[in-house]
């Protein structure tokens, strides 16, 4: 792909090994015990920067800036004001799209021209929020209490939101949490994930220009168990939104007793695929791969049990591993790099013990399954997207979440069949279904137990439309209306005239 633009360049110009300081009550700040943490390039290995490892102090003060702006300044912007905050950072979004897609792709890996097509998923995101800002509205309720008495609802913002994200989607999963906390007249603590804080920094530099008031967002950089587990049990936290593995998320539930904080949770999956007999083989085989491969397999709805119709399994299966032979892999700031590096030494670790899984448990190799080096891999976590045949329901494959670029695939035999063994997992995040027939199509898209179910594609996300889990992928959704009911409480009023 041409790009209009010079990514190594701009690549250049904006990490060198320098200290990065975090956004605390409208001010940058290391960490109060002066201690700091690298961030590396997962395609090299080299220090991109070095940011504050935040601790509990740390998550305190940005807490009590987040409370302040929340009673103070923030409380005293009307809605319009709060779209038009929002607008304003859209626009600067626009602006800077190119920097904080060629931040991405150097925090956490994913290809430039994937971190480039994330637009409108993120700055879509500030629109429609800023939209919502002003559509914000309780009811009148006709009681049936004799007597006149009014009574109506408001809705009120929840208060201080502490938002918790993972690091395969920087921009995009810090936009979903602030964007939804901004219309509603919340304030933020935003926790990143220690393995890609960079963008979120450069993303709290965009609120400060945009003339977000002071403490309204913060970002405190640091890791799970120190800064994660403070702002999870945080007694002046209103409210925790996480995205991350469903053992983090049963953590931060259970941290959250402690004032009975309201928590959202967007966990992992083990998302199925059925591809149907009558499904258009030619378009499938791209869709089912890239519903795994894209990102290398870290993406919380990859597809990555693939049921295919044993009348078309060998063919269907055959094509996949073709197609994941032929994707060229690199260092995503390359416009021509289609799969990326995975994010660190110990994923690609655990990516390869699950590969080794694979083979001892007797499924068929059928493309990749190593890591890659030498060349231009030195240094990076890279693994050659990997395709298993002859895969039972039983294997540790098919059954736990990889988070890397391996597919596993089995035949079946009847759809009910097909929907009893997708169904058959802890998880319920996402599922694809391919086939021509409308009637199947719905028939499997009401009984698949997931909160996404694409037919005939894969991957759509978007502002308006509620995305998140089912069963142990969580609860709570993100996007649409729904999305904004989290960040607010509902008050009754009650007039007696
Ligand atoms: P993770 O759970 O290890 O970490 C996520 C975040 O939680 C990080 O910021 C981390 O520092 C923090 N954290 C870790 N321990 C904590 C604790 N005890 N208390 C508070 N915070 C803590 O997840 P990860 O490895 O960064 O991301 C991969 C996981 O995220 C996968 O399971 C994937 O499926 C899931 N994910 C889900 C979605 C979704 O929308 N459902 C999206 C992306 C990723």
């Amino acid at each position: 792909m041409t790009l209009n633009f010079d990514p190594r360049a701009k690549a250049t110009a904006l990490y060198h090994g320098e200290f990065r300081p975090m956004f605390v009550g409208g001010k940058w700040v290391p960490a109060q015990s002066g201690q700091e943490m690298q961030a590396l390039n997962p395609a090299t290995g080299e220090v991109l920067a070095t940011v504050p490892r935040g601790s509990a102090a740390d998550i305190d003060a940005a807490v009590d800036a987040a409370r302040a702006a929340f009673e103070g300044p923030w409380s005293k912007f009307s809605p319009y004001e709060r779209q038009c905050v929002l607008l304003r950072i859209a626009d600067l979004f626009e602006t800077h799209w190119e920097e904080l897609s060629v931040s991405d792709t150097l925090d956490m890996g994913l290809p430039i021209t994937r971190t480039l097509a994330n637009r409108r998923r993120v700055i879509g995101m500030l629109r429609f929020y800023a939209g919502m800002a002003t559509a914000l509205h309780g009811e009148s309720i006709d009681n049936s209490i004799p007597g006149e008495i009014v009574s109506f609802t408001r809705r009120e913002p929840v208060g201080v939101v502490g938002a918790i994200i993972p690091w395969n989607a920087p921009t995009a999963a810090s936009i979903w949490k602030i964007a939804p906390a901004l219309a509603t007249g919340c304030t933020i603590v935003l926790k990143p994930s220690e393995d890609a804080s960079l963008t979120p920094l450069l993303i709290a530099r965009l609120m400060q220009e945009a003339g977000v008031p002071d403490g309204v967002v913060n970002v405190v950089t640091g890791t799970g168990t120190e800064a994660g587990a403070r702002l999870a049990e945080h007694p002046d936290v209103n409210k925790i939104v996480f995205t991350g593995s469903t053992l983090t998320g049963q953590a931060i539930a259970r941290a959250g007793v402690t004032n009975l904080k309201r928590v959202s949770l967007e966990l992992g999956g083990k998302s199925p695929i059925i591809v149907c007999r009558d499904a258009d083989i030619d378009k499938a085989v791209p869709v089912a791969a890239m519903a795994v491969f894209v990102h290398s397999g870290q993406i919380c709805i990859a597809g990555s049990r693939l049921f295919v119709a044993r009348e078309i399994h060998d063919e269907f299966v055959r094509r996949v591993a073709e197609f994941a032979g032929r994707l060229r892999i690199g260092h995503g700031i390359e416009a021509e790099t289609e799969i990326g590096p995975l994010i660190n030494a110990r994923q690609a670790g655990k990516v390869v013990g699950y590969i080794k899984a694979g083979r001892d448990e007797g499924a068929e190799l059928m493309a990749g399954g190593s890591r890659l080096t030498g060349g231009p891999y030195d240094g990076g976590n890279f693994i050659a997207p990997t395709v298993f045949g002859a895969v039972s329901d039983k294997m540790t494959i098919a059954r736990e979440e990889i988070f890397g670029p391996v597919i596993s695939a089995m035949p079946f035999d009847t759809l009910d069949e097909a929907v009893a063994r997708a169904n058959a997992t802890p998880y319920g995040l996402a599922a694809g279904i391919f086939t021509s027939h409308l009637g199947t199509a719905h028939k499997l898209a009401r009984r698949i137990k997931a909160g996404s179910v694409w037919v005939n594609m894969y991957h759509a996300i978007d502002p308006a439309v509620p995305f998140g889990g089912m069963k142990m992928s969580g609860y709570g959704r993100e996007g649409g209306i729904e999305h904004l009911h989290e960040y607010l409480e509902t008050k009754s009023i009650w007039i007696q005239t």
